[in-house]
């Protein structure tokens, strides 16, 4: 680097410093097949009907194999801690995903709906990454007092451990487009998850350094 361009840089710094990345390069997070795709009300999966290739089944939900393969040993360190966490609903297809957001609209109307389910192909349910957990219990099952439970506390603490993210944090609806969700857990796989926890960055769309996404688009 020459004299000049370094001062150009160093002066061209000091006006505005430069915005480090947020998070690191090389993950595929437009792929609706990737371990790291970040769906919500602005990205869609491509192909909206994206069926993952390897669903298994977990305590009778399912979930893509390394979900999976993560979920057991995060609900096996949970029992071991005492800590009964149950699987509520993890995969669900795209016809799935129609027929729950189709009965909210016609139950509650669709703006109403809009807060509650995903439109179908907007859904991280179908991208077999997602699994809504529970108390043995039934303990608040589904509300945000579910992350005062134990199953809460445990995945609040130690889900990064296996690889998951809160994907929906107290707070941060008008990045996420959705209000807190202590139970949506999702996995992102064990880098990530834990780099959001030492950056303490709380969304993907943060993560990623994309843009807020709190509602559809016309
Ligand atoms: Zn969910």
């Amino acid at each position: 680097m020459t004299g000049a361009v370094a001062g150009l840089v160093l002066s061209l710094g000091m006006i505005a410093p430069p915005v480090m990345a947020a998070a690191p390069e090389g993950y595929d997070i437009n792929s609706a097949s990737s371990l790291q795709v970040v769906v919500n009300k602005h990205r869609q999966l491509n192909p909206a009907a994206y069926v993952p290739a390897s669903l298994v089944r977990v305590q009778g939900e399912r979930l893509r194999s390394q979900a999976a393969d993560a979920y057991k040993q995060f609900a096996k360190a949970a029992k071991a801690a005492g800590v009964n966490v149950m699987p509520i609903s993890g995969y669900r297809s795209y016809s799935e995903q129609a027929s729950l957001y189709d009965s909210y609209v016609r139950q509650y109307g669709q703006a109403t709906a809009d807060t509650i389910a995903a439109r179908p192909g907007y859904s991280e349910h179908q991208t077999g990454l997602a699994m809504d957990i529970g108390n043995a219990s039934g303990t608040c099952a589904l509300q945000a007092c579910f992350a005062n439970t134990p199953a809460g506390q445990w995945a609040a603490v130690h889900g990064w451990e296996y690889g998951f993210i809160i994907r929906y944090p107290a707070g941060a609806g008008a990045t996420t487009g959705y209000t807190y969700e202590p139970w949506h857990l999702r996995y992102v796989g064990r880098a990530i998850a834990e780099d959001m926890q030492i950056k303490k960055i709380a969304t993907l769309e943060d993560y990623f350094s994309l843009e807020a996404a709190p509602d559809y688009l016309p």
